[in-house]
């Protein structure tokens, strides 16, 4: 969002660049900050490139999509050099230009579809911005263009057959979200349909008209939340045919996906974010390296032939049991991997001598905890590479880290989700002597 300051008061405005005169309505005030809207734009940023969609920056699919993808990296990169000066204080280390895509759009392997009664239809789309109202929508712009049609073809199924759209504020009716991930190399679909109860009328039949429709169908799982909550899917699930799980490959690899199981969204630029890193490691045939929040092991098992051993760490159980197997699937022997939080495990690793030389922490937006921060010191491994998707958490945490004598000399940013504004980057730790 653009930010005016009115008599020192801010107000956030949607498609509103640095720099732009506009006339704006204020929508929405509070006692530090509020909402404008632009009525009219009296003079145009530079780095303004013409809106298609508006439903894109209203529903924050697309939130930077007003914005050249040229600016788009710099203002990820400026992102990572504010919060290195204001949260962690070492303006020192240098932030890199951000590393972005050719084709910057259709690039999500993955959908999260919210459905909902419209008109009395069951209709598929996306949320308005801080809120629950849903959107119609059929190009997603940012989506693999086979699961933007891939949704309407199952929306339609789901129309044939009568299915009841979830009500959020009565948490009645059936069926909450559509997931849908393709693999990019493999062009294999899973089809996920997240319902609140878990007797599924004809559920098979329809899972069968879904893989009649769409070939590269190999897995339709139904997956049972019956929570009122924002939390998409729930803990249970139904095979309703096929397989659990879908396959595809990364940097060489192939693996295995299951629907619980978190795999980066943009397959090209993981390749190009995960080479970096490992490049950046510097690994040598006889380290031992510790892979934190390894998810179905992408990352450990990369480079897995090229060191002594890895040791993997995840939360969710689903994963764990995927990176297992991608082992197994990939003839790795010197891996071990474990479901169970980070910072416990890895106090356990000290416990049991494990040395390693060097470090992966890949943690979700919240970053790392003191604990396994101190842990990791404690190891005392050579390097440590941290892969983040929050500059804020990392900020906080390469200041922790420094305290403890590791220092970063450069961050670089990987966009990983072009028209958004998320930012990704990976950065080296060094145990100063
Ligand atoms: N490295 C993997 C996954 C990164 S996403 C990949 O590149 O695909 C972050 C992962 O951390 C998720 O799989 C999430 O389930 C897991 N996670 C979240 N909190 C955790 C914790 N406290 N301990 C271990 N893993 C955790």
């Amino acid at each position: 969002m653009g930010v005016a300051h009115i008599d020192g008061f801010a107000l956030f405005v949607e498609n509103a660049l640095p720099g732009e005169e506009v006339e704006l309505l204020v929508v929405k005030t509070g006692k530090k900050f509020g909402y404008g809207k632009v009525i009219n734009r009296l003079s145009e940023s530079p780095e303004r490139v013409p809106v298609e969609n508006h439903d894109l920056l209203r529903s924050g699919i697309a939130p930077l999509s007003h914005m050249k993808y040229e600016s788009q990296l710099v203002f990820k990169q400026n992102q990572i050099k504010h919060v290195m000066d204001k949260i962690a204080h070492l303006p020192e280390v240098e932030v890199k230009e951000s590393i972005g895509m050719e084709k910057p759009y259709a690039y999500r392997n993955k959908a999260q579809i919210p459905v909902r009664n419209i008109n009395g239809e069951l209709t598929t789309g996306f949320y308005r911005k801080n809120s629950h109202e849903l959107l119609p929508i059929e190009d997603y712009f940012i989506q693999d263009p086979k699961i933007d049609e891939a949704i309407l073809v199952v929306r339609d199924i789901l129309r044939r057959f009568n299915v009841k759209p979830y009500n959020e504020e009565e948490n009645t009716g059936f069926l909450r979200h559509i997931v849908i991930r393709r693999g990019h190399y493999s062009h294999e679909m899973m089809v996920v349909l997240v319902t609140r109860k878990e007797k599924f009328f004809k559920g098979v039949e329809i899972a069968t008209e879904i893989q009649k429709a769409l070939p590269e169908v190999v897995s339709v799982v139904q997956n049972v939340n019956t929570e009122k909550t924002n939390v998409i899917l729930g803990r249970q699930e139904n095979l309703l045919l096929g397989r659990e799980y879908i396959f595809d490959n990364l940097l060489g690899k192939t693996y295995r996906i299951s629907a619980q199981s978190f795999y980066q969204v943009n397959t090209e630029q993981a390749e190009k974010l995960y080479q970096l890193a490992i490049d950046l490691a510097d690994l040598q045939p006889t380290d031992t390296v510790i892979d934190a929040y390894c998810g179905i092991g992408t990352i450990g098992l990369s480079f897995a032939d090229r060191v002594h051993h890895v040791y993997g760490v995840e939360v969710v159980k689903q994963a764990i049991n995927d990176a297992k197997f991608n082992a197994l699937k990939n003839e790795l022997e010197n891996v071990t991997f474990r479901t169970g939080k980070a910072e416990d495990i890895m106090h356990k690793w000290v416990e049991k001598g494990i040395r390693p030389d060097v470090i992966f922490v890949d943690p979700p937006r919240k970053g790392l905890t003191e604990s396994f921060i101190d842990a990791t010191a404690e190891i005392n491994p050579a390097k440590i590479v941290y892969i983040s998707c929050n500059p804020a958490t990392l900020a906080r945490d390469l200041k922790h880290y420094a305290t403890l004598g590791y220092k970063a000399s450069s961050i670089q940013p990987v966009d990983l989700f072009p028209q958004t504004n998320h930012v990704e980057s990976v950065t080296l730790l060094k145990k100063i002597k």
